[in-house]
């Protein structure tokens, strides 16, 4: 329930209550994850908020409520989960959400969707999307979520309450090695192990040194990729990891460009300054985007040395 990220995300719980309490919910949300990994259950319970009649976000006090009763068995017919099939959210999959919501409510007054991985919204499928949210019909909510808003049209975005979640907080340190062991690791002891090892500290500093060289030489970096790179990041596993830490660098040299607070490298805010300084805010979220795009290829085995090619031109396309 709702209660339940109290203190995890003490500002967005605050503002839904409010909200809700004073009868002024939006047709749509988006929420931006930022890492927190319980982003679902999160607008799971928040969208059971909604659907309870007696507005209980705690469970304890909601008794005899179907609707309640409901969303935990997974049965409630008035709340659609859409989720990527295969790569993206397909147009079909808002073409039959669509459908399903064109009957009218069978309990209650509500019908909500929740988009997960909105980001994987493909062209079309955005298009049929926008459509949907640009005729807000009375008593619908969307609820998407998403890692990345700067992957959905800014159309989709302007017409949705735009709520960011803290990462998790208790993870959360000024020390970069923890903070990036921590996006790719839940539990505390394989975190603890990531972090001891020396090797992985090393490979850090190549990643950083590879986004500085390529800063500061741009399309040149393709005759050094081997030097730089090649022979750190070899293992599939490695490389995808690589990705996220390049991801995170440039999302927190735009969190610098834009005096937002940062978020995993604190303890290279030299860094972060020169590469915001050699950016515009356009080219740094370009630069996410592609690092995004391709980070998703590594899943579907491309060759090392043409990812690498791709990205240094990809990113020169963002300059
Ligand atoms: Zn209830």
């Amino acid at each position: 329930m709702l209660d339940d990220f109290i203190t995890e995300q003490p500002i967005v719980y605050k503002t839904l209550i409010n909200s809700v309490k004073n009868g002024k919910y939006s047709h749509a949300y988006l929420i931006e994850t930022n890492g927190y990994s319980k982003s679902f259950d999160f607008s799971l319970a928040f969208a059971k908020f909604l659907f309870c009649p007696n507005s209980y976000s705690n469970k304890s006090k909601c008794i005899n409520c179907s609707q309640c009763l409901n969303i935990d068995k997974n049965e409630f017919i008035e709340l659609k989960i859409i989720e990527p099939e295969g790569q993206w959210i397909k147009k079909s999959q808002l073409e039959e959400l669509q459908q399903d919501f064109s009957k009218k409510s069978v309990v209650g007054n509500k019908k909500i969707y929740i988009i997960n991985g909105a980001e994987k919204l493909n062209v079309s499928s955005s298009n049929s999307l926008l459509k949907f949210l640009e005729e807000p019909e009375d008593g619908i909510i969307a609820i998407l979520i998403t890692e990345n808003k700067y992957n959905l049209l800014d159309t989709i975005i302007s017409r949705c309450q735009v709520l960011s979640l803290n990462k998790n907080k208790n993870l959360l340190c000024e020390n970069t090695l923890v903070n990036i062991a921590s996006e790719f690791y839940n539990n505390k002891n394989d975190i603890d192990l990531f972090v001891s090892d020396e090797n992985n500290k090393f490979k850090l500093e190549k990643i950083i040194e590879f986004v500085k060289y390529y800063e500061e030489n741009k399309v040149k970096t393709l005759v050094y990729i081997n030097k730089l790179w090649s022979e750190y990041f070899t293992e599939k596993e490695d490389l995808y990891n690589a990705f996220t830490s390049i991801l995170l660098l440039y999302k927190d040299s735009l969190n610098d460009k834009l005096n937002k607070n940062i978020e995993i490298y604190n303890d290279y805010l030299d860094v972060l300054k020169y590469i915001s300084n050699k950016n515009t805010i356009n080219s740094l979220i370009s630069k996410i985007n592609v690092i995004i795009d391709l980070r998703e290829k590594i899943k579907f085995n491309i060759n090392p040395n043409m990812l690498m090619d791709k990205l240094i031109i990809e990113l020169e396309g963002c300059e």
